[in-house]
This record gives structure tokens, sequence and C-alpha cells, in this order.
């Protein structure tokens, strides 16, 4: 273990799974990193930080762990590149902070708005509809309705009405 690894832990008040799920949102918004590796059973994220101004890269490893039923776990292990090392030498302590921070601020953030997942309202209404002169019938969600198609049984125009 190298002793430019550095280890932050903290705790959130939601379920592992809703933790590691906007976890990945959080990251797909962030500049900056990039998502090398993800591991779903064990709940972890390998990204790399990419750092312009020094040009150098950190690699970050993001693993949630569970705490009870209501809170989780998310540790995060910083590891400077060891081909950037002299670089790193030089570069200033709040730079690597900064890569946590703006984890935990985007975590915080997908958190805050998160509707965790609830099985029952996740299937989308499937409307059912009919074609007026054939009776073909077709299915679709919400945004089918009123829409303008050729059926495609007898070929002509017909309009999706619920
Ligand atoms: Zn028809």
């Amino acid at each position: 273990m190298s002793s430019n690894e550095q280890e932050s832990r903290f705790q959130v008040n939601y379920s592992l799974e809703d933790t590691f799920q906007a976890l990945q949102s959080a990251i797909e918004k962030l500049e900056g990193f990039e998502t090398v590796g993800l591991d779903a059973e064990q709940h972890s994220i390998h990204l790399k930080a990419q750092s312009a101004l020094f040009s150098s890269v950190e690699e970050l490893t993001i693993t949630v762990s569970n705490c009870d039923n209501q809170s989780a776990a998310v540790t995060i292990l910083t590891v400077p590149n060891p081909t950037g090392a002299l670089l790193n030498n030089v570069r200033p302590p709040e730079k690597r902070r900064n890569h946590l921070r703006e984890i935990m601020g985007a975590l915080n953030n997908e958190l805050l708005n998160y509707q965790p997942m609830d099985p029952s309202q996740k299937k989308e209404t499937l409307y059912t509809f009919f074609c007026p002169y054939c009776g073909q019938k077709y299915q679709g969600g919400k945004e089918y309705v009123g829409q303008n198609i050729e059926c495609t049984n007898c070929q002509r125009r017909i309009v999706l009405l619920v």
C-alpha cells in the first residue's frame, strides 16, 4: 500500500442499492471523471480523474456497502497514478480533496433528487388501441396516444385513441 493512498468514508441515509444507483448517475454527470470499471456485485466503481492542469491522473475506487437497512457507507479510495508520481509531489494536496468533494457533492445532489425505485410504479401504463377499420390491436405507452399511424394490417391511416 502506497503512502499516497487515501481513504475517505462517509455515511448516507439511503439503502445500498439506491445509493449505488445514485452514485452511477452522479458520476455520469461529472466532468473529468472516466469510469474504467464497475462491479455491480461488489457495488464498486473504479474511476480515473483527469487533472489537465497538472497532466496527471488519479485513480479512485468508490465502494458502497451496507450499514443497516436505512443507510449505506460510501468508501472512496484515491490512488495517484504511479506514472504521475513526480507531478503528484508538487501537486497541491487540496487537488485530491477536490475530487472527493466533487464526488460527494454530486452524490448528495443526486440523492436529494433521487426517487427510490418502487417496482410498482416502475411499470409504465400500457394503452390498448384498435384500428377502427380492421380491428388490429396495438399497445403502447402514453406517448402513442393521439399518434397518427398507418395500420400495419390494413394500411389505412388511423389515429390511436384510447
Ligand atoms: Zn387496420
